[in-house]
Parts: structure tokens; sequence; C-alpha cells
């Protein structure tokens, strides 16, 4: 029996295992899917995770749960030789050992973008995983709660400074979730606190945020922000994040005690250098048309590859020589696409017929800013506001995989209609241990040491 191995879990790999699973016949193929996480991660919600209204473990999609009849491991492939059909896998603990397959199938996805600035690998948090999503949010909830025991003040008014550091679909999403929560909290939960006190930054070296949507809809996204009392910086470059204090290209300069880095991706490291399958220039697996690596002219055997690693032709672009590569936002509808179109490439030619090219025309760009506010575009058609939130909500509870994943989303939604968001923060979480070794510390402290503390009466 053939083996086809899947490096990566995510969107692509997700579904060209799914897919696999459902059109391979009994003993034909059997597939494994090795991932560090037990989980595709639905990035799409991930902005909502911020804002909690969706919970994280919702945006997890169990890999074990609905690959029912893959084998999964839990690792990291850090090398593939092709020619010797093998890839190196590392778990989190143990060696590294080998796996042997006849096929592989390549969609490891892509990385977060760094950039050597100072401060920012110390102090700034990425929003592609769920993790970090999380903690964006505890973060948040938690210097709400640290900044209300308080005097105004420098302190204050850093615990309740929140950076963004790059406009495109992700950071803008992101921001306006995060905004969203931030002023109901002000406003609902923590009288003690002003909206003026809020100040939430978005950085962006170009003179434009969102580049998927076209200028004007993209100007009402800033201006929209703006009213919300966001300070949008176009042309500005973050040069340092030092100790959390963000210095600009354009001369401005604040503490803010929330940094979030969403400048785009970059190439998987391990695709780009640690394989013998060809790449491009970006560090990107060079893909045909039907998703087999290599070129029309020396396509490779037996190799595959989609998604946010690989760059694939894009036959629906006007443009010749035109690739569907990540930063070229709605990138899901791709990897979805292109993983389901693998496996049935795959299927094909091991029945001995020919694979299909890979054709997508997008459906536009939709795009949450917070609760009851959102952007969509399809070509010369903008819907703002309201009708584009709930077009997104309806549009993303449908494409997550899984009505297991569907009903449970949903439940949330409607139960945060009737009762509001959660709004506690869960930071503790990263120091369980806390609570039993230290027993409550009430040595008392001279109140002068703490002159900012308000009675309450
Ligand atoms: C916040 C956010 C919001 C987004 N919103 C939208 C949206 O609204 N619409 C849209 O179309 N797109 C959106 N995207 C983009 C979309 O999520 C990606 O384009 C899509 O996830 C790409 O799928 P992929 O399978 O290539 O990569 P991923 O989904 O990133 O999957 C890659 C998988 O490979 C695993 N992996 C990585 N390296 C290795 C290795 N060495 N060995 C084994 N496994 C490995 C990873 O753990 C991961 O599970 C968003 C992205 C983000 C970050």
């Amino acid at each position: 029996m053939r083996t086809i191995l899947v490096v990566g879990g995510g969107y692509a790999g997700f579904y060209t295992a799914w897919k696999l699973e459902k059109k391979l016949r009994r003993g034909e193929a059997r597939v494994i899917v090795v991932d560090p996480r037990p989980y595709m991660t639905y990035q799409p919600f991930l902005p909502e995770v911020l804002a909690g209204s969706v919970e994280a473990r919702h945006a997890a999609v169990s890999l074990r749960r609905h690959l029912r009849r893959t084998t999964v491991i839990a690792g990291r492939v850090i090398a593939i030789d092709h020619a010797h059909r093998t890839a190196t896998v590392r778990p989190a603990t143990g060696p590294a050992f080998s796996v042997g397959y006849d096929i592989v199938v390549v969609t490891a996805g892509a990385v977060t973008r760094k950039l050597a600035i100072p401060g920012v690998a110390e102090h700034a948090i990425g929003m592609k995983h769920v993790e970090e999503a999380v903690a964006i949010r505890d973060r948040l909830l938690t210097a709400f709660d640290q900044a209300s025991a308080l005097e105004p003040g420098p302190l204050r008014r850093r615990l309740l400074t929140v950076t963004f550091v790059g406009g495109g679909f992700s950071g803008v999403e992101g921001f306006g979730e995060l905004l969203s929560l931030a002023t109901a909290l002000q406003r609902k939960s923590y009288p003690e606190l002003s909206p003026d006190e809020l100040i939430f930054h978005l950085v962006e070296a170009r003179d434009r945020i969102l580049p998927e949507v076209s200028d004007r809809p993209g100007r009402w996204v800033v201006r929209s922000l703006e009213k919300r009392g966001a300070r949008v910086h176009l042309n500005a470059e973050l040069l340092s994040a030092r100790n959390g204090h963000v210095v600009l290209s354009t001369g401005a300069e604040f503490d803010s005690e929330l940094i979030v880095w969403t400048v785009g991706n970059a190439a998987n490291p391990m695709v780009r250098s640690h394989t013998d399958l060809p790449i491009d220039r970006s560090g990107m697996l060079t893909v045909r048309a039907d998703l087999r690596v290599g070129t029309d002219a020396s396509p490779v055997a037996d190799a595959w590859g989609a998604g946010d690693d690989a760059a694939v032709p894009d036959l629906a672009a006007k443009r010749s020589g035109a690739a569907t590569v990540p930063n070229a936002q709605p990138n899901a509808q791709n990897a979805v696409r292109q993983g389901k179109l693998l496996a049935r490439n795959i299927v094909a030619t091991l029945r001995g017929r020919e694979p299909k090219p890979y054709v997508h025309h997008s459906l536009g760009t939709i795009a949450t800013l917070g609760i009851g506010r959102g952007i969509f575009q399809y070509r010369g058609l903008v819907i703002k506001g309201l009708p584009a939130w709930l077009m997104h909500r309806g549009y993303h509870v449908l494409a997550v995989p899984t009505w297991e994943r569907k009903i449970r989303v949903l439940a949330v939604w409607c139960t945060a209609a009737l009762f509001g968001r959660d709004i506690v923060s869960l930071a503790s979480v990263q120091h369980p241990r806390e609570a039993f070794l230290a027993d409550a510390d009430l040595t008392p402290v001279p109140t002068s040491a703490q002159p900012g503390v308000p009675v309450h009466a």
C-alpha cells in the first residue's frame, strides 16, 4: 500500500487529508499527517478570539477527532529528503526519527515575518496562532484591572495603550476587534477609567492600510477607526519598541504595554532551507498549476504542494506569472480549495488519470472591524458596516470545517448576544503553581509607597 505523507495539518493539509479519507478506496493508500500542533487553526477566527467573541478552543479543529482514518504524528518535519522519499520528524520530546513515504504533500504554511527592530522580539506578540490571540486578550484584560487600581498618570496611560504594527488584513481585523472589546469594557465595566485614556495606535509603513481592498474603501476604514478614537499612523515605520517604548520614523514616541506584530508572512524555514525540492527566490515551493511540485518542463515525481508555502500559478489572474501566495489575501480561500483539489489530483494519478489545474476566481475580500462593523469588497461592489459584519460572520461560520465546530461557534455568539462577552483575564494560567506556593503576601506596605491607589467607598 502507498504511503502519502502530508507535512503540516493546517488549512491546506487538513483539507487534503480530509478529502483523501473520503476519496481513497480501502487499501489504496494510507495517509499520515505530521504537525507539531494537534489541530488545524481556523485563523480567520483569531481576531474574534482576541475580542472574546469566539472561544479559543473553537478556533482549533482537532486533527484526531476529524481525521479518523489518518495517522497523526505530533512533531515537526525538520527535513525532507525527497530523493530517498524520507522526512525527518522532531517530536516535542524524544529523539528525531525518519518517516518513509511514497508521495509527499508539503503544506507547512508560512511563518510570521520578523524584522530586526530593537525590542520587538522581547516585547511584541504575533497574531497567527491561538496562544497568541489568547495572550493578547488576557494582556488587555489584565491591563484594565491593573489600570483601574491606579490614579491617572504615566503608568496607567501605558497600561491602556495598545499598538498594532502592520495594517494588513489580519492586523486591521485584530485592531478593530480589540478596540471594540476595549471600548465596551471601559463603558460597561470600568467606570473608573475614562474613554480618553484608551489609546489605540495602528502603525503602517505604507501610505494606506488593507491593500486587499481598493483605495476608497481603504480610506473609509481609516476614517471609521479614527472616529472610534484610534490613531492611525501611515507612512510610519517602527524604529524601536525597547522596554515597550515605541519610537516611530515620524518622530512619534509613546509607551505601550501591548504591542501586536502583524507585518505579514515569510517563507517557512523548513521549506526554504531543508528540502531537496525546488523553491523560488522568496523561498516558496515551486508548484505547477496542477499542484505538483516543479515546473511544466521539469515536474518532480510524487511531490505536491499547496497553501501559503507554495507559489501556485494563479490562472485566474490577468497578469501572467502571478501566483496565489500569502500576503495576497484572502489566501485561506486558496488553501482550502487547493487542499481539496490536491486530494482529487493525487487520487486521479493513483488511478492513471490526469490531474486538473487549479483555477479559482476570488470571492472578494471581507473583514471584521469589531462587533457590528465590517467591510466587504468584490470588484466594484463595496458593502460597509453592519451588513458586511453579518456577511463576515455568516461566511466564516459556514466555512469553518465540520458541523460540530459551526454549532459550537454559533452557540457562543448566541449566548454573547444575550449575556455579553466573558471579560475575565486568565493570564494566571501561565503560573498555575503560584496560588499554592505563595500564601497571600499581606506584609503591610507604607501607603506613601502606593500613592496611586484610589480609596473605594
Ligand atoms: C489573523 C488571521 C486572519 C486571517 N483571516 C483570513 C480570512 O478572513 N480569509 C482568508 O482567506 N484568509 C485569512 N487568513 C489567511 C489564512 O488563514 C492562511 O492563508 C491559511 O491558513 C493558509 O493555509 P496553509 O495550510 O497554507 O497554512 P496554515 O494554515 O498556516 O497551516 C500550516 C500548518 O503547518 C504546520 N507546520 C509548520 N511547519 C511545519 C513543519 N516543519 N512540520 C510539520 N508541520 C508544520 C503548522 O503547525 C500549521 O498547522 C488569515 C490569517 C491570519 C493570521
